[in-house]
């Protein structure tokens, strides 16, 4: 089977009630980077850190895949898909997407703010000052920060080195080293973006950009390529 890349952004989840970080009306304009997602944040206001990603998480409870995420589901039946996503939600694997590479951690785990391979599943919504991994030291979001290192890159990078198809979907490509990973991938291959965004030309090099939302962008994609009998 031909290994099929996918790298996707807030812009997937757009649709389903998640806000994009960036755009008009994002999350951004609520929040500051500086107080809520660094961990200069979490050393200065651990308890305004987690009411943010407790919100956050309630939010996605509440909320369902949407037709993108199905689609991408269909491309299993003819292709090695492996995602890699930089959103923290889970809604490629309730979708049932098989493989999911969270770049940026996961909404719905905390982990040990000491011992970093100390990672748990949350019950609910709400995770909350004092409660703690089993060797005692408090439990944060496990999500990787601005500023921290991205600790699947590595692993990003080599998937993507070996991509026989690249499909990017809802990202401004403006959040590196994420954003890096277009430039790994194999020459000559067919490389897609669905994004109804203005993107940078650089970026764009050798990829086909479909100006569109994900909802009806991606399904029209998938349609294409389970058809095509050159890939
Ligand atoms: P971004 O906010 O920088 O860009 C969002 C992109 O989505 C834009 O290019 C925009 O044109 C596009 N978009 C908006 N609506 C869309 C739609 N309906 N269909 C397709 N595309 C649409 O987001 P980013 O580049 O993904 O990076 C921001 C960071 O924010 C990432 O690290 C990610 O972890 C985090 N984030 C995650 C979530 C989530 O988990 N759902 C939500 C917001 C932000």
């Amino acid at each position: 089977m031909k290994k099929l890349i996918v790298f996707t952004g807030a812009g997937i989840s757009a649709e389903s009630g998640i806000k994009t970080f960036r755009d008009k009306d994002g999350l951004w304009e609520q929040y500051r980077i500086e107080d809520v997602a660094t961990p200069e944040a979490w050393e200065r206001n651990p308890a305004y850190v987690q009411e943010f990603y407790n919100f956050r998480r309630k939010q996605l409870l509440e909320v369902k895949p949407n037709a993108a995420h199905l689609a991408l589901v269909e491309l299993e039946k003819k292709y090695d898909v492996q995602i890699i996503t930089q959103n923290i939600d889970d809604l490629h694997e309730r979708a049932g997407s098989q493989k999911v590479l969270h770049l940026h951690g996961e909404l719905l785990k905390s982990r040990s703010s000491i011992h970093k391979d100390h990672i748990y599943p949350i019950q609910g919504w709400e995770l909350k000052m004092g409660e703690v991994c089993e060797l005692g030291s408090q439990l944060r979001p496990h999500i990787v920060w601005f500023g921290e290192l991205v600790p699947e890159m590595e692993n990003a990078a080599n998937i993507t080195s070996h991509a026989d198809v690249f499909i990017c979907i809802g990202t401004s490509l403006n959040v590196y080293p994420a954003a890096g990973l277009i430039s790994l991938t194999p020459d000559g291959i067919p490389k897609y973006l669905v994004d109804p965004g203005t993107i940078d030309q650089h970026h764009l090099k050798g990829i086909e950009h479909l100006h569109n939302k994900a909802t009806e962008g991606v399904p029209e994609l998938v349609a294409l390529l389970m058809k095509d009998e050159n890939i």
